[in-house]
């Protein structure tokens, strides 16, 4: 763990170092679980935006998108539950006036039971070597088995009282657990309460309630209030989609973990509207499709995993998460949910507008059932770098070995694919040289130029950047017009003429090498 946590840190530091990631108003101390992203950062995060946009919008002709405003009217928010149900359970320690999410802190008790009884498993498996029948150990060792069943009494309480809305019990269940304030070590706690998540404001020409704005909590409510204008001007039969990429912002009670819990992030949400009595069978098919977008990455399966939701919100007649294995476990990173026709029906409802869908083929009209995907972008964007971060020793010039951080990134995320190295910058030759193939490649690619320090030393740049090419132009290239090009995975450097560089580089780069 602790290792893990070292990994973590050297990201975070890595994130700002290399102008991914700044705390935003840093001179300013910061604001907390706000980030803004650098010059590296806006890249990656636009190339993140961009692999999902194709996927959603421009693979599926079903599938179209909008950008909805952030001010929304009131009622939307009255009418999705937000005003009344989008509240965490908060509970204050009163010696060392740390604030907790209720859940979190029961959740986190859960996980150290269950991995007492991983720690017994792990420890048998070493003991029994291929003998060892791991099924049978965990339904029959009396100390895996009690673990276990604790662990799921808890859990099973916390799920009641989440879904009853029973703060006494997560006070009780606190108090069981004798769980301590994992800052101070205090066990002095406050009650838990309600608190809503919803930043709001003012509308500047309205006083009082009438007047009072939310910045949105999700994107989803912009597509549900815009359904029939945008099947409408589209001509859509169901089952079609919605898709958009927007700011989502949230009082949240803990802020951690860098941009994994974040007070102001955005959201990549897509609602697709089905046929009532459908909504499974497509809620398995997005299941499917999301889990293989992450999977043609690259990223290991044993990384991602679906987890189910025992305990539903107010909408939703199933829900998955799309788990991710952080340098600090395995946490959500999308949500697939199954949202019935809450949304819909409480807009008409509340709106006292049809949302209705005429259906030609059945001849009848009904309000649609929603299966929503729902993905964090920054979370994506802490899943990509903590999948490519990585740490290695290569040969260096003199024969021996050096360390390097290489950034492995798919190359079509890359946020620069391609760097131009003159070999020396006191050369003008080379410079002009160097100069004439950057300005050959800037209209098709994002290149940088860099001729400062040694060779080497600018290859490490850019390897701690995640660029997949450096182009070296060297004296040969003044000779027979060819350049030296580098893979930075294989570190292999093949020389090729001038006029293959565009077509190496935009095979390697190609969106088609994700979306196919
Ligand atoms: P969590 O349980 O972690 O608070 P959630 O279940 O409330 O997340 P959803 O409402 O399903 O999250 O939001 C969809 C996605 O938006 C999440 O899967 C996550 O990737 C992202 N997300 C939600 N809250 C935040 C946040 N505070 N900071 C960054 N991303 C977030």
């Amino acid at each position: 763990m602790a290792q893990l946590e070292d990994v973590f840190k050297k990201l975070v530091s890595h994130c700002k170092e290399y102008g991914f990631i700044y705390q935003s108003s840093e001179i300013y101390d910061g604001l907390s679980a706000v980030y803004d992203y650098g010059p590296y950062g806006v890249e990656l995060k636009n190339n993140i935006k961009t692999y999902w946009w194709k996927s959603m919008v421009q693979l599926n002709e079903n599938i179209v998108g909008i950008d909805s405003a952030i001010f929304m009217h009131p009622k939307i928010w009255k009418a999705s539950g937000h005003v009344d149900a989008f509240n965490d359970p908060l509970v204050d320690n009163k010696d060392s006036k740390k604030r907790y999410r209720a859940d979190t802190l029961i959740e986190d008790a859960i996980s150290k039971i269950e991995a007492k009884a991983e720690k017994e498993v792990e420890k048998a498996k070493t003991r029994f070597g291929e003998s060892f029948d791991e099924q049978l150990y965990r339904t029959t060792n009396p100390r895996v088995v009690e673990y276990l069943s604790k662990a799921k009494e808890i859990n099973d309480r916390l799920n009641s009282a989440m879904t009853n809305n029973n703060m006494e019990e997560l006070k009780q269940i606190i108090l069981d657990l004798e769980i301590a304030d994992p800052d101070s070590g205090s066990r002095n706690w406050t009650d838990v309460r309600q608190f809503n998540l919803m930043f709001n404001t003012q509308l500047g020409n309205i006083a009082g309630e009438e007047g009072k704005l939310y910045l949105r909590p999700e994107t989803a409510q912009g597509i549900f209030v815009n359904f029939l204008n945008v099947q409408k001007t589209t001509r859509q039969k169901i089952p079609f989609g919605i898709a958009q990429i927007g700011k989502a912002f949230r009082n949240e009670i803990v802020a951690r973990q860098f941009i994994f819990r974040m007070r102001e992030f955005e959201q990549m949400e897509m609602q697709f509207f089905v046929k009532p009595g459908s909504e499974l069978q497509w809620y398995e098919h997005w299941k499917n499709t999301r889990m293989k977008w992450h999977l043609a990455l690259g990223t290991p399966a044993e990384k991602l995993r679906f987890h189910n939701h025992e305990n539903l919100a107010h909408y939703a007649n199933a829900a998955v998460d799309i788990q991710y294995d952080f340098p600090f476990g395995f946490k959500e990173l999308e949500g697939i949910h199954s949202r019935t026709d809450f949304d819909l029906k409480s807009h008409q409802e509340l709106s006292g507008k049809k949302l209705q869908y005429f259906d030609t083929e059945d001849n009848e009209s009904y309000i649609p059932y929603v299966v929503e995907t729902s993905i964090g972008c920054d979370r994506m964007f802490l899943t990509i770098l903590s999948q490519a971060y990585h740490e290695e020793m290569v040969p260096d010039a003199e024969g021996g070995e050096a360390q390097r951080i290489v950034l492995k990134l798919h190359p079509a995320l890359a946020p620069v694919k391609c760097a131009v190295l003159p070999l020396l910058k006191n050369k003008p030759e080379l410079v002009e040289k160097a100069k004439s193939v950057m300005s050959m490649l800037t209209s098709s690619f994002i290149c940088t130029y860099d001729d400062k320090d040694a060779i080497g030393r600018r290859y490490r740049r850019q390897d701690a950047l995640g660029t997949p090419c450096c182009i070296t132009i060297d004296f040969e290239t003044l000779e027979n017009n060819t350049v030296t090009i580098r893979d930075r995975d294989t570190l292999v450097q093949e020389r090729i003429s001038i006029e293959e560089i565009e077509r190496i580089i935009e095979n390697k780069v190609s969106w088609k090498n994700l979306l196919s």
